[in-house]
């Protein structure tokens, strides 16, 4: 393994988030000025294919990578982008009750709002707050 390869997956291995290649790139060249940005995109493909990092694709947003290449779920906040793992047990074998042929494979995402969005979304829009009574509805 190179020693670009090596610090892409130590970035990844080390990091709780799932980066997007530029946040891994901008990692990367802290550690290591030389590395050209083609480098980085290069090796993570290796490392996808090579089944040690796992992508995630998100229609609309750019690809993340993740230190765990098994499969797993992910909720995905709407408004942030911001991927947390998610504890979905036995939709695997709940999917395949449902099929009379194995299953090679499927893509599940799940969106809602982030603990961080939904107060930032609650400052900015009081009146859509439930526990709020509206001063209109007891006139
Ligand atoms: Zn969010
Ligand atoms: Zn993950």
């Amino acid at each position: 393994m190179t020693k670009q390869r090596r610090l892409i997956l130590e970035i990844i291995a080390q990091s709780k988030d799932h980066l997007t290649a530029e946040e891994i790139f901008l990692k990367a060249r802290a550690t290591m000025p030389s590395i050209a940005v083609g480098t980085v995109y290069r090796n993570l493909n290796v490392l996808c294919d090579q089944g040690f990092i796992g992508r995630i694709s998100v229609i609309n947003q750019p690809d993340r990578f993740d230190s765990k290449p098994d499969r797993h779920h992910h909720l995905i906040c709407s408004r942030c982008g911001k991927i947390e793992d998610a504890p979905f047990d036995g939709i695997e074998s709940y999917l395949q009750s449902q099929t009379e042929r194995e299953i090679t494979g499927y893509e599940l995402n799940v969106f809602h709002l982030c603990e961080a969005c939904r107060k930032a979304e609650q400052l900015e829009n009081p009146e859509n707050n439930p526990t709020e009574q509206k001063t209109d509805d007891i006139k």
